[in-house]
């Protein structure tokens, strides 16, 4: 059987493509995720800025219902990586982690954006042993102790504010003395009593012993350096583009990026290859916010919605 429609990711974009693909007339869609559905906002611990939502809910609670509402449209999950997708003439061709192909009609990616390492001697090794890049997975496990967060976006200074609530005390490196956060969270931070800014500083190195972390050395603008005793690093220092998919035998892309290896896309998600769409963190210009991801799943799924009908009639 030729699938209508391949959506390959599970976050924001990929459910709400589900979703149209579906509810508008596709009879055979599949999503391949290689994890649970949900995407990255299901680590955040709080959403306050999708319209509608008011109440304190975390990423993971927030999510829930977007499959289960796919689901009774018809929209088929399959638990898998896609390793490659090419197109052979108007067929698409999903190759997946477990050496199965599956074809499709049209194809939907939106594999969103993996956490960057920041690239301090240590971090490697001792990731997973006190550092990490999930505060809502791993703060608890910090309960009443310090711990250090690295970065100065969004992310950094919400998951600081977040983990300050468990903490005894939160240190917060950010290499300039500006932030690319929102106002209103740097104002949040500041006003918090047990949070502590480092200003024009970098990690220089994480050190610890066979339990895991047990402090971090910073180097600030001037060359000096201090230890900072604690046992948690959360690193948020962005984040980098999922598109192994689209990487052909040959080491070329089946459709136009960028530089930053972000997938071309016209206001419609339609990418340079006919039925190849892109939503979500991974296209250009992405807001990378969960309203504009499944705002671009909506749009891609009308788009394929009159692309496979046009191919099939
Ligand atoms: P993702 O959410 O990244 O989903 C991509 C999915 O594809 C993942 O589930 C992944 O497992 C899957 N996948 C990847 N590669 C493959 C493959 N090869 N095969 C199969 N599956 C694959 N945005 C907001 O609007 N408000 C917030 O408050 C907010 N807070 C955030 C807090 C944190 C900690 C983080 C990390 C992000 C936050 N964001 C927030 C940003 C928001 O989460 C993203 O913009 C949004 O999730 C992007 O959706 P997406 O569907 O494009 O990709
Ligand atoms: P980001 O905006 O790219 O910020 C990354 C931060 O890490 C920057 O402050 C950067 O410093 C710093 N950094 C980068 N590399 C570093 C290194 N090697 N060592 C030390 N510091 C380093 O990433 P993000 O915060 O994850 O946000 C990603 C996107 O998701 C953004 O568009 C953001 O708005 C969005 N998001 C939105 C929300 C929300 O709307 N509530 C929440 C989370 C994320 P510089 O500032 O000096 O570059």
């Amino acid at each position: 059987m030729i699938l209508d429609c391949a959506i390959i990711g599970g976050g924001p974009a990929g459910l709400t493509a589900g979703l149209y693909t579906t509810r508008g007339g596709l009879e055979n869609v599949t999503m391949f995720e290689k994890g649970m559905p949900g995407g990255q906002i299901t680590s955040s611990s709080e959403i306050e800025n999708y319209p509608g939502v008011t109440g304190e809910v975390t990423g993971m609670e927030f999510m829930m219902p977007w499959q289960e509402q796919c689901q009774r449209f018809g929209l088929k999950h399959e638990m898998v990586e896609v390793t490659r997708v090419s197109k052979d003439g108007d067929i698409f061709k999903v190759h997946k982690g477990d050496g199965s192909v599956t074809e499709a009609h049209s194809v939907i990616i939106g594999t969103g954006s993996s956490p960057r390492r920041a690239g301090f001697k240590g971090e490697d090794e001792l990731f997973g042993k006190g550092v990490s890049t999930c505060a809502t997975c791993d703060g608890f496990f910090y309960k009443g102790k310090e711990v250090a967060v690295i970065g100065g976006g969004d992310t950094a200074l919400e998951e600081a504010l977040y983990l300050a609530k468990i903490c005894s005390k939160v240190y917060v490196i950010h290499r300039r003395d500006t932030f690319r956060s929102a106002p209103n969270t740097v104002e949040r931070l500041k006003n918090t009593e047990n949070i502590e800014l480092i200003l024009n500083s970098v990690p220089d190195e994480v050190y610890g012993d066979n339990m895991g972390v047990t402090g971090i050395r910073i180097k600030n603008n001037n060359g000096e350096l201090r230890d900072l005793e604690v046992p948690g690093v959360f690193t948020f220092v962005g984040n980098d583009v999922n598109n192994q998919a689209l990487i052909q035998e040959d080491g070329s892309f089946l459709c136009d990026m960028n530089e930053q290896g972000e997938v071309i896309v016209d206001i419609s998600m339609r990418t340079s290859v006919k039925g190849l769409y892109a939503t979500g963190d991974m296209r250009i210009a992405a807001p990378k916010q969960v309203v504009s991801a499944a705002g671009d799943g909506s749009v891609a799924a009308l788009q394929a919605i009159s692309y496979v009908d046009e191919l099939l009639n």
